[in-house]
């Protein structure tokens, strides 16, 4: 057998290790490379990163070469138990707090998919009592074919992406898509749209109104089959987000099978991911705390719902995404702001009229400009609504690059920092 794999990016290379460990022929194809003469394929394997609409994909379908997304050639290969999570933001959070709960739990498991290790590359190490937990894009979901979760989570479907998707109802689809996958999804109720929908297979969460996983005063209320109830005190991720992600992550690891303590213990025993509302540390008073991994309106909202007397440092690359919603919001929490990057302009024009904008060139001007602008007690949060390509690699970096420029700046002010 010898497979074309279509990118040669992080899911290409794990395609890759799977099919040479199968001992299959394979060979790359990435976006530019003639195909004309491509042939003797059996089938193809696509990275999330190729458009259906990509010329390989409609000069590889006349050939009625098979092709399959990466997720699902991982899946036929592996055993075990799925659970999928999917959603606009709070996928990465709610994954590692489930992983961390079933390692913490003494099961075997693996975390991957859109998140660290592509599902390929462990899918051959997964036995009858693996549970692996994947993170889905929407773009992993619309190549999904026999794939099966047994549990799946839709966080939520807010704006995003709008660059490759034509409507919202696109994107809407796609996500819903993984219903179908499923012998079990778990929606959550608060979002406009997820609490419309209705099935047999379908379990609600919400932080809002009583439904089969609820919030209730300081604890999570699992009201499936009697009632079982989670601490929501002493967890360390704060922001109303977080509490949707702890309510949606408890609810999977008690149909799991999981004890109540259980439970606790590993929402208890995560940390947090770098990137996500992550506290930098203080400047004279002033915390900084760095949301990098917001890349669009809905996640800046759930970062400006979770802190008070913020200046703002947003902006980046432009999805033709819309933020005028948030102007009541701006005006309630943001002292000031500070816009960086491709929509800089854009943001300034929509929120001017709230809120005292600057503008900056770079990250260490954002910081500076942010710092002067702020008094004792205030947050200056990074949480940018756009991607980060107009002016970093990816959101790993610019978080990495605002973190030195506050560090830089502590130490110019506060005198040497211990590292
Ligand atoms: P994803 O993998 O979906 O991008 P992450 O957990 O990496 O999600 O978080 C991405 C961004 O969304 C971060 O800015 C984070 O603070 C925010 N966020 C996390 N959980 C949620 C949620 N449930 N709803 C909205 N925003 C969230």
């Amino acid at each position: 057998m010898k497979a074309l794999i279509l990118g040669k990016g992080v899911s290409g290379r794990g395609a890759a290790a799977l099919l040479g460990s199968l001992c299959f022929a394979y060979e790359f194809y990435q976006d530019g490379d003639s195909f004309s003469d491509l042939s003797g394929f059996d089938f193809a394997v696509k990275s999330p990163g190729f458009s259906i609409n990509h010329k390989i994909l409609r000069f590889l379908k006349a050939k009625g070469v098979p092709i399959l997304g990466e997720i699902e050639l991982a899946f036929r290969f592996s055993r075990g138990k799925i659970v999928s999570i999917t959603g606009t933001n709070g996928k990465s959070t709610t994954t590692a707090l489930i992983h961390n709960a079933l390692k913490t739990s003494g099961h075997k498991t693996f975390i991957g998919g859109n998140f660290g290790t592509p599902f390929s590359q462990f899918a051959l190490e997964t036995t009858q009592e693996t549970i692996s937990v994947i993170e889905l894009s929407s773009f992993q979901i619309e190549d999904l074919k026999s794939y099966r979760s047994d549990i799946s989570v839709i966080l939520n479907i807010t704006p995003d992406h709008m660059n490759r998707y034509k409507k919202l109802s696109e994107y809407r689809k796609a996500k819903l898509k993984l219903i179908k996958h499923s012998d079990i999804t778990v929606l959550n109720r608060d979002d406009p749209y997820l609490k419309k929908l209705k099935g047999d297979n379908l379990l609600f969460f919400s932080r809002k109104e009583k439904t089969d996983v609820y919030v209730e005063k300081d604890k999570i209320v699992i009201n499936i089959k009697g009632k079982t109830e989670i601490p929501l005190t002493e967890l360390p991720l704060k922001g109303v987000h977080n509490v949707e992600n702890y309510t949606a992550a408890a609810t999977v690891l008690y149909l799991l099978g999981l004890k109540e303590r259980e439970i606790t213990k590993g929402l208890k025993t995560f940390r947090g991911l770098p990137h996500r509302t992550e506290p930098v540390g203080t400047v004279k008073g002033v915390s900084f705390i760095n949301d990098s991994k917001s890349t669009n309106p809905d996640s800046l909202k759930k970062a400006l719902e979770s802190f008070e007397n913020v200046i703002l440092i947003a902006g980046g690359s432009d999805k033709g995404l819309d933020f005028s919603h948030l102007k009541r919001l701006f005006k309630e929490r943001v002292k000031a702001a500070v816009f960086i990057g491709e929509t800089a302009e854009l943001l300034a024009r929509t929120f001017g009229s709230t809120t005292l904008t600057v503008m900056a060139n770079s990250m260490e001007e954002a910081v500076r400009k942010a710092f002067e602008l702020s008094e004792e007690g205030d947050t200056v949060l990074l949480s940018p609504g756009c991607a980060s390509f107009d002016m970093f690699k990816n959101f790993e970096e610019r978080g990495e690059v605002f973190k030195r420029a506050v560090l830089k700046l502590k130490e110019e002010l506060e005198g040497k920092v211990e590292s």
